[in-house]
């Protein structure tokens, strides 16, 4: 019995990471080559092409059923058009179209944000649900969310902005302008920016023994007792935690997965953003409502991607 396929590519300013994938999810041939965007458009979707060459080598094109292309945004997904990307070369570049024209294979486009979603819901911790929110907790906060089983895109594919949720009425200003965005409080780069200050500030704390403080380092000292890291880390938690509960209450999900860097700091981010979906969100929501841990890690973008081909052409 032959196998069906699908080629996931998730696209990022680092790195390309493509891969074949078969319906549940498992790697049969994977590459990544560095993106070097500085190269220019034709130069990295060369190196795209070059990676789905690779991957096809031990596997027959007939069994390959679609291409999913995660990327970061702003897209144009119904067009399969990148509008720009600020760690990618595209401009207003159609990456489907060559992909398609080569393979004669139906190719979707999504942002990487959703992609993750798809992959979560699909493969990962969200396996199994019908309703899920998916959190990613980084450089930023972002988002994507699975209703009645199909993915969520809004009018304009960027529904969940879940880092641009006003959180604080005049908070710190926010990379997208506003002002008191989840993002801006509760990400990684928050909890950096707060110790770094701290750490160049009068304050007493242990954050000033390192000559660079990230947001690892300040989880760190907290862990170790270090009043000033301590309140930093619970401060911005329960921003993050804000906004999982909003989402929770506007959503009423089943699951809410929480993946991203700022989850390697462990069970303190579960345990705070739980309590403030405990204390926030109605209680019928809540009690119904896990969160857990996303499990995809580094292949949440190729195996996302592939999950979109998988959904679009069911
Ligand atoms: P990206 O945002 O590029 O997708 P990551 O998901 O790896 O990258 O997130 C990076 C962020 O996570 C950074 O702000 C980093 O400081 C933070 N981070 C990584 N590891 C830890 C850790 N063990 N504890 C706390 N924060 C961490
Ligand atoms: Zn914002």
């Amino acid at each position: 019995m032959s196998k069906d396929y699908v080629i996931g590519i998730d696209l990022g300013g680092t790195k390309i990471y493509t891969a074949v994938v078969d319906l549940e999810g498992n790697i049969i041939s994977e590459e990544t080559v560095a993106t070097n965007a500085a190269e220019g458009e034709q130069a990295v979707l060369n190196r795209i092409l070059g990676t789905v060459e690779t991957v096809l080598k031990n596997v027959d094109i007939s069994n390959v059923k679609a291409i999913g292309i995660g990327s970061p945004g702003p897209l144009d997904v119904k067009n399969g058009i990148i509008v720009n990307s600020a760690n990618l070369p595209f401009k207003n570049f159609n990456i489907v179209q060559p992909l398609k024209e080569k393979y004669k294979l139906p190719t979707f486009l999504d942002n990487d944000a959703n992609v993750a979603t798809l992959g979560e819901f699909m493969f990962g911790a969200g396996k199994g649900t019908e309703n899920m929110v998916f959190v990613t907790a980084s450089t930023g906060i972002g988002g994507g969310a699975v209703l009645n089983g199909k993915l969520y895109r809004g009018n304009t594919a960027n529904a969940l902005e879940i880092g641009h949720m006003t959180v604080m009425v005049d908070g710190p200003r926010c990379g997208c302008g506003n002002a008191g965005c989840a993002e801006a409080l509760g990400s990684g780069t928050a909890i950096m920016k707060r110790g770094r200050d701290a750490a160049s500030s009068n304050a007493n704390t242990t954050l000033k023994n390192y000559s660079e403080v990230t947001s690892k380092e300040v989880f760190e000292e907290a862990a170790k007792g270090d009043r000033v890291s301590k309140e930093i880390v619970n401060t911005a938690l329960s921003y993050l935690g804000i906004a999982v509960a909003n989402i929770v209450n506007i959503f009423d999900p089943e699951k809410v997965v929480v993946g991203g860097g700022v989850t390697n700091a462990g069970q303190i981010v579960f345990d705070k953003i739980q309590e403030e979906v405990d204390n926030r969100c109605l209680k019928a929501i809540s009690e119904n409502c896990v969160i857990e841990k996303a499990v995809l890690g580094g292949k949440a973008g190729v195996l996302g991607a592939a999950a979109l081909a998988i959904m679009e052409i069911k």
